[in-house]
């Protein structure tokens, strides 16, 4: 079997259900022009995967095989977020249920500021960062799975910015731009994103 079958399978499922990455990978998959459909999980009536790992990329993996074996189609899954390193990294893992419960983006994002409050110096930046790992399966035992991972530095706002992205991008700074992440459209972010890296790694591994 080829290292890239997938490619042949005519479909490749996205293992999320995230409204904000699903825009922003139907973006990065049509610029690549790959002859395959990407289809969004919930389109398939399939429901999250439960995420019990202990790092980005044993969920990543996880996701995508729980997609791949109710599909029995190879999967391709993002799991990503904010590790903050005066927060001992969190929120981490747990950045969609930072605050409880799961997707609350605003809810979440009172919480990090909250938490980051008492450690705030005058004039000192909050170091952040953005992770995303991408696992693609083959199948759903695919005893190899492909992963890219991408990592974005930033800073934490003390407040939001922005009204683009989703998450936790109105309150990631970029002070090389002067800009949040929020204040980016779709297309420049998808440039420069964790996100993005991962997708441009995934592009080269094309070529290999
Ligand atoms: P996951 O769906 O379990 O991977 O959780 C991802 C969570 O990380 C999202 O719900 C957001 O809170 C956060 N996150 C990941 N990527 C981004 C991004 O590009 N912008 C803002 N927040 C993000």
């Amino acid at each position: 079997m080829s290292n890239q079958a997938w490619l042949s399978q005519g479909t490749l499922v996205l293992a999320s259900n995230n409204k904000g990455k699903i825009a922003e990978f139907e973006k990065m998959f049509s610029d690549l022009n790959l002859p395959v459909d990407v289809i969004p999980q919930g389109q398939l009536n399939i429901e999250d995967a439960i995420e019990d790992g202990l790092s980005f990329v044993e969920n990543a993996i996880i996701k995508a095989r729980h997609a791949a074996r109710i599909s029995g189609k190879p999967a391709i899954a993002d799991d990503s977020g904010l590790c903050v390193p005066s927060l001992g990294g969190a929120p981490g893992i747990y950045s969609a249920r930072f605050a409880g419960a799961h997707g609350d983006d605003a809810a979440n994002n009172a919480k990090l500021l909250a938490d980051l409050k008492p450690l705030r110096q005058d004039g000192k930046a909050i170091d952040g960062m953005f992770v995303c790992v991408l696992a693609l399966v083959e199948h759903a035992d695919d005893p190899l799975p492909k992963i890219f991972q991408g990592i974005w530095h930033g800073e934490i706002l003390e407040q939001a910015r922005g009204e683009n992205g989703f998450g936790y991008d109105p309150l990631f700074w970029l002070p090389e731009l002067n800009v949040s992440s929020a204040e980016l459209s779709k297309e420049e972010k998808n440039k420069i994103s964790h996100r993005g890296q991962a997708m441009q790694l995934l592009r080269a591994s094309l070529s290999q």
